[in-house]
């Protein structure tokens, strides 16, 4: 029996075992509102100590392409619309700016990341991440957000306790917020969640935590009792990554994006979650979800099967990077992989890969791969697959 096969079937245990927990929690209600929304009846939850009340559906915007598609989800109710920096390099925050132009400045809340530059093997920032390069980022989004002031500002992709609490860019944020450029601060995490989330409490200093959270994270349980403490600290705590790794958009493979919506948000504790999706039919779908949270007995079979299977989501646990002979920021490529295959947005998996600066040559003149990843993937195959977006040139790319 191989390591890895051991590994799933525990996992799949732990997860059996995990859901189980959450079919009987009985306190969601306590911590919600549901309002009227025209003729539906929609949950909305409170965003910690910043007392923003947000439905448990929000838009996220990493994929989103089509402005008309944006503008349907605020008409439709949605509130609040999270992008970054670095989505599109820009264009995301400026489709956005076009879309909110006119609309009432309290109708909407924005929430944007600004990131860093870090190694991306030990997680911890370099030089160049100074106060005054991450100031300059956030003068630059809120230009193309056409905006005067975020809701909320990010710390993104903080992977690592030290980083959570790097100086220069809590300065930063404070400045940010002191000269009303943001109203609250926020970081966010898509690898090793619990210690960032840990480190964001005891920081004093976040408002908002912005985290993975999926039925297919192994460490869930972990990321669950983070997000409780958060919660209990007043932080306000937003689920990304929720459909884990899967869009509606492979017809040989459908999947449920109401049960990986409603596994999350039967944790009382997560305010709201940042579905991308990318047709009106995804957005009906989502929005649906709002109504009515209860599990059906074909939902919770889906999780059940699908928590199993290694699907297309990098746990990011790691283990890979210590074993690749040249250090190849593996993690990452598999997001790159999961962009193409799972969202379906090879545009910005184009963007990941030529952003890593990888080398010419790659996975080609390793003897044999010693890199065994902890849920099975073939990970040398991956990478040379989505190596080659290196290649496409961009306009050839929807
Ligand atoms: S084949 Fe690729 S993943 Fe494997 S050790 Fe070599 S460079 Fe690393
Ligand atoms: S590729 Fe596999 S071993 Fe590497 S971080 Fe992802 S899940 Fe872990």
């Amino acid at each position: 029996m191989s390591d890895n096969l051991i590994d799933r079937r525990n996992f799949m245990k732990a997860t059996m075992a995990g859901m189980g927990g959450f079919f009987f929690l009985a306190a969601v209600e306590n911590k919600q509102e549901v309002r009227a929304q025209g003729s539906k009846k929609w949950i909305y939850r409170t965003l910690g100590k910043t007392g923003i009340k947000v439905p448990v559906v929000s838009m996220g915007m990493v994929s989103a392409g089509n402005p008309n598609l944006v503008r349907a989800a605020l008409d439709a109710g949605i509130i609040h619309l999270d992008t970054a920096h670095g989505y599109q390099r820009g264009q995301n925050e400026e489709l956005i700016g076009e879309v909110i132009k006119g609309r009432p400045r309290d109708s909407y809340i924005i929430g944007t990341k600004v990131w860093s530059p870090y190694n991306r093997m030990t997680f911890l920032y370099t030089e160049e991440a100074t106060e005054e390069a991450f100031l300059k980022r956030l003068d630059a989004s809120l230009k193309h957000l056409g905006l005067d002031y975020l809701d909320i500002l990010y710390h993104h992709q903080v992977a690592r306790r030290e980083s959570a609490l790097f100086e220069p860019i809590l300065k930063a944020m404070e400045k940010a917020k002191k000269d009303g450029k943001t109203r609250f601060v926020g970081i966010s995490t898509h690898r090793n969640e619990p210690e960032v989330i840990r480190a964001a409490v005891d920081s004093k200093f976040y408002e908002v935590v912005l985290t993975s959270y999926n039925f297919k994270q192994r460490h869930y349980l972990e990321v669950r009792e983070a997000i409780a403490k958060a919660a209990q600290a007043g932080l306000g705590v937003i689920a990304m990554k929720v459909m884990a790794g899967v869009t509606f958009q492979d017809p040989l493979k459908p999947i449920n994006p109401s049960a990986a919506l409603k596994w999350v948000l039967k944790d009382p504790n997560v305010t709201t979650t940042v579905p991308g999706f990318n047709t009106f039919e995804e957005m009906k779908i989502d929005l649906a979800v709002m109504e009515d949270l209860a599990l059906t007995d074909s939902e919770k079979e889906y999780l059940q099967k699908q928590a199993s299977l290694p699907g297309l989501y990098c746990q990011g646990c790691g283990q890979c990077m210590k074993q690749c002979i040249t250090k190849l920021p593996i993690p990452d490529l598999m997001r790159a992989y999961m962009y193409t295959y799972g969202y379906r947005k090879p545009a910005f998996a184009q963007e990941l890969v030529v952003s890593l600066g990888l080398p010419r040559r790659i996975c080609e003149d390793c003897d044999s791969c010693p890199v065994k990843c902890s849920i099975g993937f073939d990970v040398p195959r991956k990478i040379r697959d989505v190596a080659r977006l290196r290649d496409v040139p961009t306009e050839f790319i929807a």
